[in-house]
């Protein structure tokens, strides 16, 4: 059965109303706004005046880099969670909304697979509770608001070529990366060249998850820099003074979203910043719900630990003010014999050698997870062409490095596949912690990239081109440095080639140019040929997309 329909299935016979999960964790109907009987935002003032309890352990998935042979983190995270709930640990997982652009682009749903997965998966991959919109709507407002100003006069004396906010949708259009807007005489607006992000780049996705309060949210909107005046001086939104209408357009979005797995695990699914451009975690908010109504809370980080896992590390963890308590880094055969040179049509077949020359990859995410002091277990996610001889090779190359790997069939079995990660997972957190940042926060912004690039990519060193040197020398001067720095980067090498594969060494990361977004409270280094706006595949996941007339959905994955 494909994916939609196993969650159909469950759908129609199993799927519980959200009011006894929200129950499961402590909440009271007065605690959740409900979406339908299946989805429900929970209030923040539910979360307010309880603590994290003493014991609680967070555990974060990551991955290899990803390939087009696929990882399965969402699938491992999801069975993880519903194993360790079968372990009677309560357990919650926290998990990224999806976003419209892969969705109907390459990737079709983002709720975990097969046995693993989170339901309602057709409503969670399509509007869900809106928040995207809020955050589209909310995004091309400040737009307006900006033109507006112009038009009118433009009292703060913005310059018009020097406006770095932009439009947003949430899907992959190419043909609206650069646009002129404006044209059509002086009553239609001051002509000026525009572009649009996806919505999940936008910085408002990276502040809603970082906000802790509708205060904080606005604190942070407040300090967007959205272009620069005439005399180069930075234009905020606190300028604009329209951070309390910005804020507002996101007071539901704020609001953590509770859905369940196909076994019934709550399951937090809320915001999703891209991880290659954005910090890729999930909401503050709803990790801190997590951490507030469980024992145990299960959280991924987007592609693979050198963006997603870094990035939550050095910029979510000081927020959240908690870090997590083991790794697990799942990995699957298949993907390992690529990054080892195998052509994705010759995954089928056993080959030793390909998958011990693409452990190489595996082995790197592994140490710089242990550079943070955190425990590892490696999770193999099993795919049915995987040979028992792979497995076990595999599983003793990890017992070299003192890491054990587990072999894991969520996808197959849901909790049952994953009982003996749980365990091992379980086991993991009685080794040491002994956590500590990459980098400090102090340091000067070259030094911090300089960091990121040797120790997690494995990298010589940084090349910056004219503009980003530019722009570091104001930075500093504006006050800006004492941000951690977001690396943008392809998600599918440690380097900023797409193409090198494995764990390249002797290469340099070249940057092109800084973002400052303040509001997020990092800046944002691009690297490489990094887009803001993806586009579409040749053949669209959209176009195997179908409903019928009594609304079954076929296709999304
Ligand atoms: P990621 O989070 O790494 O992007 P997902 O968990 O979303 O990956 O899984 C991507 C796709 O791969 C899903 O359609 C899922 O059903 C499929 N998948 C995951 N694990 C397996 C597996 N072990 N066997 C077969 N397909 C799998």
């Amino acid at each position: 059965m494909s994916d939609i329909e196993i969650a159909q299935k469950n759908e129609e016979e199993e799927m519980l109303p959200v009011r006894q999960i929200a129950e499961k964790i402590g909440l009271q109907d007065s605690d959740i706004e409900l979406y339908g009987d299946y989805k429900a935002k929970v209030k923040l003032a539910a979360l307010k005046n309880r603590s994290v309890p003493k014991n609680h352990k967070l555990i974060l998935v990551t991955s290899i880099n990803p390939t087009p042979a696929g990882e399965g983190k969402s699938t491992v995270t999801i069975g993880l969670g519903d194993a360790l709930n079968q372990l009677n640990k309560q357990t919650i997982i926290a998990l990224r909304e999806p976003s419209l652009g892969p969705v109907m682009g390459i990737k079709g749903g983002a709720t975990g697979g097969g046995y693993a997965q989170v339901v309602p998966m057709e409503d969670i991959n399509l509007h869900f509770t809106g928040d995207m919109h809020a955050l589209t709507s909310a995004n091309n407002t400040l737009a307006a608001l900006i033109d507006n100003h112009i038009q009118q006069g433009n009292e703060l004396d913005i310059d018009q070529r020097r406006i770095s906010w932009k439009r947003a949708l949430d899907i992959n259009d190419r043909a609206l990366r650069n646009v002129v807007i404006g044209l059509g005489g002086p009553f239609q607006g001051v002509p000026r060249e525009d572009g649009f992000n996806i919505t999940v780049a936008s910085e408002l996705m990276a502040i809603l998850c970082l906000a802790t309060s509708i205060t904080d949210l606005k604190q942070r909107i407040a300090k967007i820099v959205i272009g620069y005046t005439h005399k180069k001086q930075p234009v905020t939104v606190a300028d604009l003074k329209v951070q309390g209408a910005i804020a507002m357009l996101l007071k539901d979005a704020l609001k953590p979203n509770l859905v369940q797995t196909l076994e019934h695990t709550p399951t937090f699914i809320h915001g999703g910043p891209f991880a290659n451009i954005a910090h890729g975690c999930n909401s503050i908010l709803a990790t801190t719900a997590a951490l507030k109504l469980a024992d145990y809370t299960v959280t991924e980080a987007g592609f693979g630990a050198d963006l997603g896992a870094e990035k939550f590390l050095d910029i979510k963890v000081p927020k959240l003010g908690k870090h997590p308590d083991a790794v697990v880094i799942v990995a699957t055969v298949r993907a390992l014999k690529y990054n080892g040179g195998t052509a994705l049509s010759d995954l089928q077949t056993e080959n030793i050698q390909a998958l011990e020359q693409g452990f190489v990859n595996l082995k790197r995410h592994i140490q710089n997870m242990q550079q943070y002091g955190l425990p590892v277990t490696v999770s193999i996610n099993e795919f049915v062409s995987d040979t028992p001889a792979e497995i076990k090779r595999l599983q003793e190359l990890c017992h070299e490095l003192g890491v054990t790997a587990v072999e894991t069939k969520v996808w197959a079995d849901g909790s049952k596949g994953g009982l003996t990660l749980a365990k091992a997972v379980l086991a993991s957190l009685e080794q040491p912690v002994t956590y500590h940042a990459l980098y400090d926060n102090n340091s000067a912004i070259t030094d911090k990239v300089a960091t990121i690039v040797k120790k997690i990519y494995g990298g010589d060193g940084v090349e910056y081109d004219t503009k980003a040197l530019r722009q570091i020398k104001t930075f500093t001067e504006n006050g800006w440095d004492k941000l951690p720095v977001c690396m943008a980067k392809t998600q599918y090498s440690f380097t900023d080639d797409p193409k090198k594969l494995g764990a390249p060494e002797h290469f340099k990361i070249h940057i092109r140019e800084f973002v400052p977004d303040l509001g997020a409270g990092f800046i944002v280094a691009l690297t490489g040929n990094v887009l803001t706006m993806p586009g579409l595949p040749k053949k669209p996941a959209a176009l195997n997309m179908d409903i019928s007339e009594d609304g079954v959905i076929t296709g999304l994955f």
